[in-house]
């Protein structure tokens, strides 16, 4: 059950002088999409009945089966701060389904949903929070974005020195009128870079709420004439935008990760999610890091991993186990990028760490060293593992992945891949600036 019925989006929508309502939903590759209606229409909004052609969205329909039908979560109900006071606007989160009343299988809430249906049979239920990285960047006369930033400021610095203070106090202020709980927000190592977290949620919330963000921070930025990015690296040689997604299980609503008997404070069940995700990080990379450019982030040098160990501590490795214990322990999976589709990204860390489990999954042990200063032979004797070079190697490892290719559903699967190799085959056949500068003068 819900926390709102019916009932109670309409007497909002009348009581608070909501006029449209947007319905928003995600295509495979994360993009939120929204059509609005008017108060008149909010009897068919809340039973189910508002209409969609889905066939010209990324990875939707075929023209010939194209008709589906927007079902709010009632519960993701919340308005837009940024428009105007009056005559307000407000959105609900939708799952998209059939008109044969099926889930439609193409909607990547429904994956995520189904693989917490799994979860949920096992006894589990998954909190999932998300570590957002963006850079504020400049617009230009005509408000396209620029790579300039007048902020000079790094890791914690404060004002005069960080320029974006204010824009991330807005953004802050207007996510905790959406109802998110902030838990802290400050500069990022990058001059224009910034973080904002918020506090962890059951996993489709977090994977909304991260969707959210995105707009908020987008939108916000825009109204400041910046430019916010989620590119995972924007800039060669400095550092590239990370979303470290921190995991727990919990049954009968006690964390199930911790516990004290372990030297580690850890549980059976946490050292085989860990194991789990190591087993498939390589097979799901296509989607915690889906874009050309995700992967030159994901380089020596700039705390984003290459390498596939976890540590309770060293920031180089892949997994990390923050410090906190009891309720709080959880498991930091620390290669997804922002740009990734929340809901993909979080049923496959699921998965792979339910696998764990089911299969009773033991971990490698783990590594306290730098990796970044390791040899490739050092790596080599340890066992250690690289993540995927290039999103080709994704895709390819992603296609040889049985329980990740499961998991997306053979739908989401073939329009994602098939999506994600064209978008390779247009990168690879580019001429690009390095290669002018590179090559002309010498041959
Ligand atoms: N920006 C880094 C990344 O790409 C992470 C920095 C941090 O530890 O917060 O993942
Ligand atoms: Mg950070």
């Amino acid at each position: 059950m819900g926390r709102y019925t019916k009932e109670d989006i309409i007497r909002r929508v009348n009581e608070e002088d909501v006029e449209f309502i947007r319905l928003q939903f995600t295509d495979i590759f994360g993009q939120l999409k929204n059509i609005a209606v008017t108060r008149s229409q909010i009897d068919k909004v809340v039973n189910n009945q508002c209409m969609i052609d889905g066939s010209s969205i990324e990875g939707f329909t075929r023209i010939h089966e194209s008709d589906q039908y927007l079902r709010p979560d009632l519960d993701s109900f919340a308005i837009l701060p940024w428009l105007p006071a009056t005559r307000k606007t407000a959105r609900l989160i939708c799952n998209v389904y059939n008109p044969d009343g099926t889930p439609f299988v193409g909607d990547p809430r429904y994956i995520l949903r189904r693989t917490l249906e799994k979860a949920a049979k096992m006894g589990y239920a998954f909190n999932v929070g998300p570590e957002m990285e963006f850079f504020l960047f400049e617009t230009d006369e005509r408000g396209l974005p620029t790579t300039r930033t007048a902020d000079a400021a790094s890791y914690f610095d404060m004002a005069p020195i960080d320029r974006g203070g204010d824009v991330r106090r807005e953004i802050c202020l207007m996510l905790e009128e959406m109802g998110f709980e902030i838990e802290a927000s400050h500069h990022e190592c990058a001059e224009g870079q910034h973080e904002i977290d918020f506090k962890y949620a059951d996993a489709l919330t977090a994977a909304d709420n991260i969707s959210t963000f995105r707009m908020a921070v987008k939108t916000v930025a825009q109204m400041r004439r910046l430019h916010a990015t989620f590119m995972p690296k924007p800039i060669f040689g400095v550092a590239g935008n990370g979303m470290h997604v921190n995991m727990s299980l919990t049954k009968d609503g006690k964390n199930i990760f911790h516990d004290p008997s372990d030297s580690r404070g850890l549980s059976r069940e946490a050292y085989s999610f860990i194991a789990g995700i190591l087993a498939h990080v390589r097979g799901f990379a296509a989607i915690t890091n889906p874009l050309v450019n995700s992967y030159k982030r994901l380089v020596p040098g700039y705390e984003a991993p290459c390498y596939l160990a976890w540590s309770a501590s060293n920031r180089s490795a892949l997994i990390r186990i923050p410090a906190a214990r009891g309720e709080s322990t959880r498991v930091e999976l620390r290669c997804p990028d922002p740009a990734c589709n929340p809901y993909l990204a979080i049923a496959v860390c699921l998965a792979a760490g339910l696998d764990g489990i089911e299969k009773g999954l033991v971990p490698p042990a783990e590594i306290t060293e730098n990796i970044y200063a390791m040899s490739e032979q050092e790596r080599r004797a340890q066992g250690i593992d690289s993540l995927p070079g290039n999103l080709l190697e994704a895709v390819e490892l992603l296609e040889g992945d049985e329980l990740i290719t499961r998991t997306l559903g053979e739908h989401v699967f073939q329009s994602y891949t098939t999506g994600k190799r064209a978008e390779w085959e247009e990168y690879r056949t580019r001429v690009t600036d390095w290669e002018r500068q590179r090559y002309m003068i010498v041959y």
